[in-house]
């Protein structure tokens, strides 16, 4: 089952929405308004993940995604979303869900102890479950998000499962999706992913030209994208050809090779 096959749904991959905090995965309200309010305008359609990823070929369809599960999302990105009537979705690792620990794996832990550490608390399970409620779609992020790719058998099991597990437990809804920390995936990780019981999986632009419902590929967008680069990056041309054609693979390190750059290796 290829995305290219299916008609290709945008997926947006943010994180953090702060005004203040410089972090490239933190993007500013007002450049996420605008973003949003333009994909709408141009005539895409709203869903979550899951809802993009197993409907009919439809390249109409938006679903903007949230990976780790900031505060900022529920205080600042969940009000602008419901104004505009548009449902997300997020993925949440579930160990630092409900805890007062600010979230702190390489590429974020540069944060602590500085004046932005407040920026790197989790959700609470009652905000998760508002969300929810409101029409989001709740997905795993795993328990402590490792690279899936670097841990052995037992380890991927448990962050696999156990996340779904305690998502489904806390939340009283289905958890079909998972976002793979780092968009780190392969396909041993796939199959552990469907072992678990996940069907849909949210990656990155990857370095297959081919994509799969368990390695889905989405455009992250930062905080140093200027209008003109989102512009590009969520053009259909662009997203076809790198969907369906035998460039694929090129444009996707293209793109690849440019968030790395721009994060300077410590994107989440
Ligand atoms: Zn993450």
């Amino acid at each position: 089952m290829l995305a290219g096959q299916r008609g290709n749904a945008l997926v947006l991959c943010y994180h953090a929405l702060s005004e203040t905090w410089p972090a490239a995965l933190s993007v500013t309200p007002g450049h996420f308004r605008s973003q949003i309010t333009r994909l709408l305008q141009r005539g895409y359609r709203p869903v979550t993940f899951a809802d993009a990823a197993q409907a009919e070929p439809d390249p109409t369809l938006l679903a903007i995604t949230f990976d780790d599960a900031y505060r900022s999302v529920f205080e600042v990105a969940a009000p602008i979303l419901a104004e505009l009537d548009v449902p997300a979705t997020l993925f949440a690792p579930s160990a630092y869900m409900g805890t007062e620990r600010p979230m702190s794996w390489p590429g974020i832990d540069r944060w602590l102890g500085t004046e932005h550490e407040p920026e790197l608390m989790p959700m609470s399970w009652s905000q998760l479950d508002e969300l929810a409620a409101a029409g989001w779609e709740i997905g795993s992020h795993t328990v402590t998000h490792p690279h899936l790719t670097r841990v052995d058998d037992a380890t991927l099991r448990r962050e696999l499962g156990e996340s779904r597990v305690v998502c489904e437990d806390r939340l009283g809804r289905p958890c079909p999706s998972i976002a793979y920390p780092y968009g780190d995936v392969d396909a041993r990780v796939m199959s552990a992913a469907a072992d678990a019981g996940y069907r849909f999986g949210a990656g990155l632009p990857g370095v297959m030209g081919k994509r799969h419902a368990l390695d889905w590929a989405r455009v992250g967008v930062y905080r140093a994208d200027p209008s003109w680069r989102f512009t590009l990056k969520v053009s259909r041309p662009l997203l076809q050809l790198r969907d369906s054609s035998p460039l694929g693979p090129l444009v996707n390190t293209a793109l690849r090779r440019r968030s790395r750059r721009r994060d300077t290796g410590s994107r989440p």
